[in-house]
This record gives C-alpha cells, sequence and structure tokens, in this order.
C-alpha cells in the first residue's frame, strides 16, 4: 500500500499518518521531520533549510526529491510506505512519477483555513521523534512528554500564527493543484479532516483505503 497524506499544514496528516503506519505495518516518511532531524544535526541539508522552513517558506524541490529518492531506496518502504508532507509541489509530484514512484492512494485531508489557524497554537511535537500531538484533541499521556520515546514537546518555530499564515497561501497557491495531478490519475480520496475526533477520521481514512 503506497499512500499519500495531502492537506494543509495540521490538517492532521502527521497523526493519520502514524495511525495507519502502524495499522499497516509500513514506513512513514515524513521530509519536515527528516529536516528537522537534519538541522538539528547540523547537517548542510539542515543548515541550507533552517531559515526557509522557520519562515513558512518551500524548501527546494531538488533537496526534496533527493531526500525521497534515498528514504524510498531502503529495504522496510519495500511493502509500501505513507508519505507526509510530500509531494507538496507540482514538480515535485511529476518528479516522482518520472522516477517511477507509484501509489495507490492520496487522501486529501480537506480542513478550513479558520479551523487551522485555532488547532496550530494547540499543536506540539516530540523533539526526539517528530510525533506529533495536540493539546486537545491529542494529548500525551504525561503532559509535555512524548508517550513513544520520552522526549520533550515542543512548539514548532514555524506554527507561530503569523507563519502559519504564510504557510497556509504557500499550501493554496503551490500543493492545492496538487488534488487535481491526482484527480485526473483517479487516485484521490477526499476525507473532511475536522468532522468529529481523530478516531472518527481515522474512520473515514480507513473507509477510503478499503482497509
Ligand atoms: P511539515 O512538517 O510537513 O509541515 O514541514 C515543515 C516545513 O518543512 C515546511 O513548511 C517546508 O518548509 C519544509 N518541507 C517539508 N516537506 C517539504 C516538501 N515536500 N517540499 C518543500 N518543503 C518541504
Amino acid at each position: 500500500m503506497k499512500i499519500i497524506f495531502l492537506g494543509a499544514p495540521g490538517a492532521g496528516k502527521g497523526t493519520q499518518a502514524e495511525i495507519f503506519s502502524e495499522k499497516l505495518g509500513i514506513p512513514t516518511i515524513s521530509t519536515g521531520n527528516i529536516l528537522r532531524a537534519a538541522i538539528q544535526a547540523g547537517t548542510t541539508v539542515g543548515l541550507q533549510a533552517k531559515a526557509l522552513i522557520d519562515a513558512g517558506k518551500l524548501v527546494p524541490d531538488e533537496v526534496i526529491l533527493a531526500i525521497v529518492q534515498e528514504r524510498l531506496s531502503r529495504d522496510d518502504c519495500a511493502k509500501g510506505f505513507i508519505l507526509d508532507g510530500v509531494p507538496r509541489t507540482l514538480a515535485q509530484a511529476q518528479a516522482m512519477e518520472d522516477m517511477g514512484i507509484s501509489i495507490d492512494h492520496v487522501v486529501d485531508l480537506e480542513v478550513p483555513d479558520a479551523v487551522i489557524i485555532t488547532r496550530m497554537s494547540g499543536r506540539r511535537v516530540c523533539e526526539s521523534c517528530g510525533a506529533p500531538y495536540h493539546v486537545e484533541a491529542n494529548p500525551p499521556k504525561a503532559e509535555g512528554v512524548c508517550d513513544h520515546c520520552g522526549g520533550k514537546l515542543v512548539t514548532r518555530k514555524d506554527d507561530r500564527a503569523e507563519t502559519v499564515k504564510e504557510r497556509l497561501e504557500v499550501y493554496h497557491s503551490v500543493t492545492e493543484p496538487l488534488r487535481q495531478f491526482y484527480g485526473e490519475r483517479g487516485l484521490l480520496r477526499t476525507v473532511p479532516g475536522d468532522k468529529g475526533s481523530v478516531e472518527d477520521i481515522s474512520a473515514a481514512v480507513a473507509r477510503v483505503l478499503g482497509v
């Protein structure tokens, strides 16, 4: 099963990707998490990406494509994978298709901008493993501590209100056209990302995936 999670920042891609990764026994590849790890490790890619991420802008396509190509070539992706946050531009989607990366389902989590903006203030992420949380909708078992690895939960710098506005603009102008791209290929499965609890949304995703 090869799945892409599409949707605005804060639509719930990371949360649903984690749930289905466990359920289906396939890895999630989150370019955002990979880039944040590169920033923490101080690699060249990390240094290149940091200012762009902090400003809510996209990282260049060639950097992203190199990350995806390397990550998908590993053995754990042989049975399938979930892509969270990639592709994000038509050029990335086209290049991935040209590389022969086939996709079974593109799950588009639709959430209105007004809901995204209020959601983002409650969002937290594990600084060690990248697992996503929300103080109300998806809280950890112990406050401030990751359920998976015990890491510290932090607020992402790019989740500040002014950066979220920029990220939403980038999403609408550059990423949203991917709906049409995958719609034309018969792969688009649209799911409302703001109707009910995390579990309700997972149930809706499971229905469109047929799992
Ligand atoms: P995310 O965790 O998916 O919200 O990604 C955080 C930030 O990383 C984005 O705002 C971009 O700056 C960068 N990023 C992640 N994935 C991509 C991508 N596929 N293309 C370009 N930039 C990306």
